[in-house]
């Protein structure tokens, strides 16, 4: 079938109801029908069936999608909105090239996806540092100079990954890990999450599991789902699925750290017709769903902790993965804790790279929870995917500066892993 039917097909699935409009984070800004779900589908429809022109405008409001998912979720007619948008943005990029990203975009995103390039960026963020208040004048470099300052704070770790893995070489504790699992890093969390890698290492460790870390995976490809790019897309889903072929069939399960990578990767049969991809989304696993029901099979315990910790619940967990409460059963584990939701009404406005490409739209959405974080009484919000997490401190920084506040902004293993007892 071409991409045009299938679009037309999925579409015609949607009865127009408008249940799913209040729920779109677009719409709660612009306020306009081009700006929701049902705009959205309808514009995809006639675009497919060549009963409109496209136009820089429409495409524009197309692009403004953050792929949150909610209407998704919500929706009674079950209309895959997704599928709809995934391809709705390759046919755009296939038959109108004249409405390309901005050069600026792509090139950032392109290094992202890139691990050959990230020891270069590494090095280049490390070099220009002392510049880095520059870009902060500036609201729509501010998201730059976050992802900056991140990199440059989590490069200076101070040893390397491999010494995290496989299991610690005590024999007394080696001996008895009977499960493996490969360790899928992802971009983001190799850029800006080095310290919550060796921590899900140590917390599997510790649930005498073994960690694998093969050398040579790819991005996941959720980036280029936003650019419409269907051949990156399936380029890294062949590569990742052939670097880590050998290792499947020994291991329980492919486990990814951001609820955004974990999402994309159980898509991989969805990309890729074949039983290779099939078994590859199949054991893909989100971190906080692995060891939700790791930790509740072992023995391991962590030390009280009676504070109260926020919670920001990612709409990849929440509209995608729907596991948002396992992560509230897995940070349950530390005694005493007292969790704290986070107003979640609307996706935050990160959404990958959306918050450098519109920025105005995602603070705006981010506003509403910064002055909510600003009424509670914690220090720590925990957040499971790694965008939402360089949004938020952006965010909060600008509201330290205001009120003083200083609230960590970590993911829920890096909490769970300080917790750990390991005595
Ligand atoms: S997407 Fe679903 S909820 Fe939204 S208008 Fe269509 S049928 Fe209704
Ligand atoms: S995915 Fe999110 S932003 Fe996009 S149309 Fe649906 S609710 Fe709106």
């Amino acid at each position: 079938m071409t991409i045009h039917k299938t679009i037309s097909q999925l579409a015609n699935q949607c009865v127009l109801c408008g249940i799913c409009i209040p729920h779109c984070p677009t719409y709660h800004v612009f306020k306009t029908e081009n700006e929701s779900p049902r705009g959205r589908i309808s514009l995809l429809k006639a675009l497919s069936e060549e009963q409109l022109e496209p136009s820089k405008a429409l495409l524009i409001s197309l692009d403004h999608c953050l792929g949150c998912r909610a209407c998704e979720k919500i929706c009674p007619s079950q209309v895959d909105y997704g599928q709809i948008s995934r391809l709705g943005r390759e046919l755009v990029k296939a038959q109108y090239p004249v409405y390309q990203r901005p050069f600026m975009q792509k090139m950032i995103e392109k290094v992202l996806i890139t691990p050959y390039f990230h020891p270069l960026l590494k090095l280049a963020v490390k070099t220009l540092s002392p510049f880095q208040s520059l870009l902060s004048k500036q609201s729509n470099y501010a998201a730059v100079r976050q992802f900056s300052h991140e990199i440059a704070a989590d490069s200076s770790q101070a040893s390397p990954l491999e010494e995290y893995y496989p299991a610690p070489k005590d024999p007394g504790v080696h001996s008895q890990s009977k499960v493996q699992v490969i360790l899928f890093k992802g971009c983001s969390s190799d850029l800006f999450e080095q310290q919550v890698l060796k921590d899900i290492i140590l917390l599997l460790n510790a649930c005498l599991i073994d960690v694998i870390i093969p050398e040579q995976q790819q991005c996941c490809g959720a980036i280029s789902v936003r650019q419409g790019d269907a051949h990156t897309m399936q380029t890294l889903a062949t590569q990742n699925i052939e670097c880590f072929k050998s290792l499947l069939q020994e291991s329980q399960a492919i486990i990814s750290l951001n609820n955004s990578c974990s999402a994309h990767l159980k898509d991989y049969k969805q990309l890729l017709d074949s039983s290779e991809a099939d078994e590859f989304s199949r054991k893909s696993v989100d971190a906080i769903s692995f060891l939700s029901h790791a930790i509740e099979s072992s023995n391991i315990q962590f030390s009280p902790l009676n504070e109260k910790i926020g919670v920001h619940i990612p709409c990849s967990l929440k509209n995608v993965l729907k596991e948002e409460t396992l992560l509230f059963e897995l940070l349950t584990h530390i005694p005493g804790i007292h969790l704290s939701k986070l107003n979640d009404n609307y996706c935050c406005g990160a959404a990958g790279s959306y918050m450098l490409q519109y920025p105005d739209v995602a603070n705006h959405l981010l506003d509403d929870k910064i002055e909510a974080i600003a009424h509670q009484q914690y220090n720590t919000l925990v957040s499971s995917n790694i965008g939402c997490s360089l949004h938020f401190k952006q965010g909060l920084e600008k509201q330290e500066v205001m009120s003083g506040q200083k609230i960590e902004v970590i993911h829920p293993v890096r909490l769970l892993a300080r917790q750990l007892n390991l005595n």
